[in-house]
């Protein structure tokens, strides 16, 4: 498996599928002077560009700027798997072992979300090639059939159409040898292309009257007078509010990774599927697919019918977020062996591209606020690798604060309160090497892994042994 692995990786190109795409837009003209503005964002990820058009949205005459270190999207945005969920708070498990109390009223505010998600796109004519084609909880071996089980009484508690469904069922929706049941929500849900819809979002930004400078990272920022005053290599913005959208990227507040771990996801994209391929895959109703093992996968197909095959994990030294380290076949030959023994169609399929990209790990897997600058600036992110739809309210919610607008949503635990510390280097980086090392192995071999990601999970980073 491991030679068939690698010489399925020897033309791949270990860049983003979804940003290697002509349509790509040009990168903006950088920062050189000092400008004044009403609200500074910083990044433009799917979290700065929702809080741009929300922003202008609700106020046209306000002055929005935003700066990115790189170009939108480059970020975790640009990369996902981009399966699309109703669920504001990482799934509706995280959600009631965290929330549960506010369950009724997230779960009344992601459908909602969802719904204006799709006015926006249609209002202004996103092209993302979006699918509502539902989610798919796929479950694997005994333990996964009880996980969709217990899921699924939570989906109808809470009034989803979602649809358990036997071994025949499930192998009638896609032809794995792993699958034993599904859980397949059918409603609000589905797959997009990210970078597409990102871009589109800064096209509406930008028409809405935000100002965009790409290459222009923050570096330092400090309160002057009842201002934010940011520095940035050629120039400077002085701010009355700011709102960090900067997720895993911590270099620039070290503060934000006492609750962030910027850990890695990997993701590899298989050549277009030939027509005999997807016959033999089955996958007619090309759902968005997540699985119940302890290193989680996850599986779509794109509008070529390409396959995307994520989830492997990862960790660099010091939050370091540089995507260069994934540049080689090595770290995705394992990922290409559980594509092949998942999906036996694809057992000689070549992958096209593959990349990783960074998660803003926290304990409780969701987005929170951090506060600076006496509440001028706010840090809004988290999301775990669960945000491309939840980034829309996160940064409504971000707004709310910024501007101390009294909203219910800010009454909600998730707004008031904050994940847990998590523990700095060199512990998180020896810890997280211990941790990945038992993912990886926990589910062949058992032993000492089973106890020491009971102990993780209890630290609140939820593994379910
Ligand atoms: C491999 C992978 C798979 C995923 N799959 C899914 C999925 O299937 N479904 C789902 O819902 N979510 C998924 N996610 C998560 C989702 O992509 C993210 O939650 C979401 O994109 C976060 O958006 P963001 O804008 O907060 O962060 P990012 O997109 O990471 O944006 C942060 C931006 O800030 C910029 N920045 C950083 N520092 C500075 C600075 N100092 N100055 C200026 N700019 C700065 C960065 O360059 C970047 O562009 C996945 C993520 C990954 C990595």
């Amino acid at each position: 498996m491991q030679d068939q692995a690698k010489l399925a990786l020897e033309n791949t190109k270990f860049t983003p599928f979804w940003l290697d795409n002509p349509d790509r837009p040009a990168a903006e003209a950088h920062l050189t002077t000092a400008i004044t503005t009403d609200l500074l964002i910083v990044g433009s990820g799917f979290t700065g560009l929702w809080t741009a058009v929300q922003a202008k949205e609700q106020n046209p005459d306000r002055a929005i700027v935003v700066i990115e270190a790189n170009t939108a999207a480059i970020g975790a945005s640009g990369r996902p798997g981009a399966i699309l969920s109703t669920s504001l708070m990482h799934g509706m498990e995280n959600s009631n072992r965290l929330f549960k109390n506010d369950m009724e009223e997230l779960e009344r505010l992601g459908k909602e979300n969802m719904d204006q998600f799709r006015d926006t796109i249609e209002k202004y004519n996103i092209d993302c090639d979006i699918e509502w084609t539902g989610e798919l909880t796929v479950a694997v071996g005994k333990h996964g059939i009880d996980d969709i089980e217990g899921e699924h009484e939570l989906y109808v508690k809470f009034g989803h159409d979602a649809h358990l469904l036997d071994k025949k069922q499930i192998q009638a929706e896609i032809n794995s040898p792993f699958f034993e049941g599904g859980l397949w929500s059918k409603k609000r849900s589905g797959t997009i292309h990210p970078a597409k819809m990102a871009w589109g979002l800064k096209r509406v930004a930008k028409d809405l009257g935000v100002v965009f400078y790409e290459n222009t990272p923050m570096l330092t920022s400090k309160t002057r007078g009842q201002q934010v005053f940011i520095n940035t290599p050629e120039g400077s913005i002085t701010a009355n509010k700011v709102i960090l959208a900067t997720n895993a990227f911590t270099k620039h507040k070290k503060k934000i990774s006492t609750r962030v771990a910027a850990i890695r996801d990997r993701i590899v994209m298989t050549e277009p599927l030939t027509e005999e391929q997807l016959a033999e895959l089955g996958w007619k109703n090309r759902q968005g697919i997540y699985d119940t093992r302890t290193q989680l996968n996850y599986m779509r197909l794109t509008k070529d019918n390409r396959v995307l095959f994520g989830g492997r994990l990862g960790y660099f030294f010091d939050n370091d977020t540089d995507p260069e380290h994934d540049k080689t076949p090595e770290p995705f030959i394992k990922l290409v062996g559980m594509l092949y023994k998942t999906l036996p169609a694809l057992k000689d399929i070549k992958i096209s591209h593959a990349w990783s990209g960074p998660i803003a790990l926290t304990t409780r897997m969701a987005v929170h606020y951090q506060y600076y600058h006496g509440g001028k600036m706010i840090y809004a992110g988290g999301y775990s690798g669960f945000g491309v739809t939840a980034s829309r309210f996160a940064s409504r919610v971000a707004l709310a604060i910024v501007d101390d607008v009294d909203i219910p949503e800010r009454n909600l635990e998730f707004a008031k309160t904050v994940p847990a510390w998590i523990p700095p280097e060199p512990f998180r980086w020896i810890g997280a090497k211990i941790t990945m090392y038992a993912l990886d192995t926990c589910d062949a071999k058992g032993g000492w892994r089973i106890p020491w990601l009971t102990l993780v999970d209890k630290m609140g980073f939820p593994l379910k042994p």
